[in-house]
């Protein structure tokens, strides 16, 4: 199979788009990607056609609904190679993912246990953490990165212990594009005799990811950065894993039997999922990785390397860019300070070539904070973009510094 991102192009029609009067060069797919028109049709054909809410009903809708979503759940397996479908938890998103863990896991931890973060980590893998830091005392310990942005693997094995119940860790950086040793991670936490959560927000878009063969007891992402919608999500647990979780929300769906007095619940994954899940949104998940099933991967991985590269090469070393994160085997994402230059400003001249790139922290303030910087702009590549996209964002690059030179 070949891959050409030029007919690629043509399957997404807001790349058609204008802005500014200039043609769309959309550099920010790592805060959420456009959507082909596979997913679009999906959503709208089951809304036009076989919707009602899911496994309720006796009705045929319903239960076409229902089948729709179980198929979306089993594509959400396949995507990672989960032993199970019953092992795909339907979430809002990454977000909502880790924090379900935090605080189902959390339930078993008490004051001095340790959870292992790094330095890298999107708030998303923080913040749920710290709940459990405010709330019972727990001790939240930082894995320090190196300065080229990737994982000193050597201040992580320092940093595990007897007390560590749980190594929450990116896959990938949203804003280093580093991809992190998570086999590694893995073996050496479960040798400490912890769990481990990996945040694949960004990694399950570029890299083959196999839940099996990482042994990881958590998984996590976001249907909206995996070209499908928002509102949609995965949390994959172990199937044991996720039998020993006691429930994150109440409501419908998610209970065995309700009596005044009592209450029993439903084994996973329906335990994880009170109420009317996001039906519409996990068929158009479903549909984005049934479309990126169609494409070659590998193929994919490579075009964006290439992109990443021909920016680089592009700027040939130019002294008044500096790069943030240059770990080896990086991802297509490009963090950088412009000499002089604020990032916002940056990334606002850039809008007005047409180029979307994100500015500021990336919700990623202690990495930031690691790097001495207070905002970073960020250009992300997607399989839609092209050579000539990376060298139109490099000649703006080269524009834009005239502003401030
Ligand atoms: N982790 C990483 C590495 C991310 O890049 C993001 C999204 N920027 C998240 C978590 C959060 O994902 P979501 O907002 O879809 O819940």
């Amino acid at each position: 199979m070949s891959f050409d991102p030029h007919t690629i192009r043509a399957e997404f029609p807001i790349l058609g788009r204008e802005v500014h009067g200039k043609p769309l060069i959309y550099l920010d797919s790592a805060a959420s990607a456009q959507k082909p028109r596979a997913v679009i049709q999906a959503m709208a054909g089951a809304m036009e056609h076989a919707y009602a809410n899911v496994h309720r009903g006796i009705h045929s809708l319903a239960n076409e609904t229902t089948d729709a979503y179980e198929k979306a759940r089993e594509s959400a397996r396949r995507l990672i190679n989960a032993a199970s479908a019953q092992e795909i938890v339907f979430t809002k998103g990454t977000t909502e993912a880790i924090n379900l863990v935090a605080s189902s896991f959390g339930q078993s931890l008490k004051a001095g246990d340790e959870i292992v973060l790094t330095q890298m980590e999107h708030h998303a893998n923080i913040v749920p953490w710290h709940f459990l830091r405010e709330r019972l005392g727990v001790v939240l310990r930082f894995a320090p990165v190196r300065e080229d942005g990737s994982l000193d693997m050597e201040g992580f094995r320092r940093l595990l212990g007897p007390k560590t119940r749980m190594v929450a860790a990116s896959h990938m950086s949203n804003v280093l594009g580093t991809i992190n040793p998570v086999s590694e991670i893995v073996y050496e936490a479960h040798a400490a005799g912890a769990l481990v959560l990996l945040d694949g927000a960004q990694a399950v878009v570029h890299a083959k990811v196999d839940v099996q063969a990482l042994d990881v007891d958590f998984y996590a992402y976001s249907g909206h950065k995996l070209y499908g919608p928002t509102g949609i999500g995965v949390l994959y647990g172990k199937a044991e894993r996720l039998a020993a979780l006691p429930p994150y929300q109440g409501g419908g769906e998610m209970i065995g039997v309700v009596t005044e007095e009592a209450i029993t619940y439903a084994d996973p994954p329906h335990r994880f999922e009170a109420g009317t899940p996001p039906i519409l949104e996990a068929i158009g998940l479903g549909a984005a990785i049934d479309w990126l099933d169609t494409l070659d991967r590998d193929a994919v991985a490579a075009h964006e390397h290439a992109l990443y590269h021909r920016v680089k090469e592009r700027l040939n070393g130019a002294n008044w860019i500096t790069e943030i994160g240059t770990a080896p085997g990086k991802g297509a994402i490009f963090s950088f300070a412009m000499e002089g230059a604020h990032a916002h400003d940056v990334a606002q001249i850039l809008d007005r070539y047409g180029i979307a790139v994100r500015a500021g922290t990336h919700c990623a303030e202690p990495l930031m904070r690691r790097f001495g910087v207070t905002a970073s702009a960020r250009a992300s590549f997607a399989l839609y973009n092209t050579l000539e996209e990376a060298d139109a964002f490099v000649e703006a690059l080269n524009r834009t510094r005239t502003f401030f030179a």
